[in-house]
């Protein structure tokens, strides 16, 4: 049954049947679209409330709110910050943050700082495996300089020839171990859930399930991230399996954090996963959204309207 019009936030279940996408990239980080086209986008598909995510980076969220504001889009302004923690890299949502928040402008700056100089020896390590010109092709793939990535080097070695797809440069080029692999240092865990709160956000635990973390060391990297003022957990997420949503259900239960739900959407041939066709969260668990002014916008504008007043569904926002 839905909610009736004007549903307010607390109608049990409508939080959770609202279409949330909380997890999306734009060119300003390593999406392929603009962020008005990933906002247009994730209308035409549905979504009902909708978060940016760039890596690192917020300079694309100013674009991203005035397109949602015109299409009557309920918009959450978000990061995804890189993180170092027990040797591995670990990626954490900021969600409702202010991108105006100096802390977080200054960490962020300090997190994207070393990229430039990683690219460049990335570069010089795939010409030694047999790829030339690599740091240049990548900038070419580049919304963002600042941001150059390992998928700017993946499109255009996929450019080349050298692959079919950006996953098989991964497996064979830009994994650990693999020759363009260049390690990195990015941000401490307790610095980034610290900017994110810092700056008014919600912090939530990317993707888990991605993670080459045994499950003690899974245990304490969620147990600091909750002891650090995490709040959240990704469950349903475009890089996790079915088995995964029900794995990280019941680790949301245990540790006691609100679950997201986010395709991880990078471009229209790129990723597994389109925005807003994730099922839904488990029923059991407390979204991450559940209190916030934008669910409650969200819900307002998807119920449907009273019997009998006769509005076509066209001229309703
Ligand atoms: P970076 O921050 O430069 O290390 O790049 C990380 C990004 O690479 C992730 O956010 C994904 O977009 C992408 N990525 C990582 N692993 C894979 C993979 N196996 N297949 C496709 N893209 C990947
Ligand atoms: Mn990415
Ligand atoms: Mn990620
Ligand atoms: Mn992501």
């Amino acid at each position: 049954m839905k909610a009736p019009m004007n549903a307010p936030a607390d109608v049990p279940g409508a939080p959770l049947r609202l279409n949330a996408d909380l997890h999306a990239h734009s060119r300003v980080s390593d999406g392929s679209l603009a962020p008005a086209e990933v906002v247009r986008r994730a209308h035409e598909h549905g979504v009902e409330l909708l978060a940016l995510t760039d890596h690192d980076e917020v300079g694309g969220l100013a674009e991203a709110a005035s397109a949602a504001a015109r299409l009557g889009l309920p918009f959450v302004p978000g990061v995804e910050i890189s993180v170092t923690w027990g040797g591995e890299t670990i990626h954490v949502v900021g969600l409702r943050i202010d991108p105006g928040c100096q802390a977080l402008c200054d960490g962020l700056a300090r997190t994207r700082s070393g990229r430039d100089a990683r690219a460049r020896e990335m570069g010089e390590d795939l010409a030694r495996a047999g790829i030339a010109d690599a740091y240049a092709g990548a900038l070419r793939f580049v919304g963002n300089p600042a941001m150059v990535g390992r998928t700017h080097f993946a499109r255009f070695i996929v450019e080349q020839g050298v692959c079919r797809d950006v996953h098989e440069v991964f497996q064979r080029y830009l994994s650990e171990g693999k020759p363009g692999f260049v390690p990195h240092r990015w941000a401490s865990l307790g610095d980034a859930v610290g900017w994110i709160r810092g700056a008014g956000g919600v912090a939530v635990l990317a993707h888990p399930g991605r993670y080459r973390l045994g499950e003690t060391a899974l245990w304490s990297l969620i147990a600091g991230f909750r002891d650090a003022g995490g709040e959240g957990i990704e469950v349903v997420s475009g890089s996790h399996t079915r088995d995964q949503y029900r794995r990280f259900a019941q680790v949301a239960h245990e540790f006691g954090l609100r679950a997201s739900r986010g395709s991880d959407f990078h471009g229209p041939d790129e990723s597994r996963v389109e925005l807003g066709s994730l099922p839904a969260l488990p029923d059991t668990l407390v979204p991450v959204w559940l209190d916030w002014p934008e669910t409650a916008q969200a819900i307002s504008r998807s119920a449907p309207a009273p019997a009998g007043t006769d509005v076509p569904s066209t001229a309703r926002a």
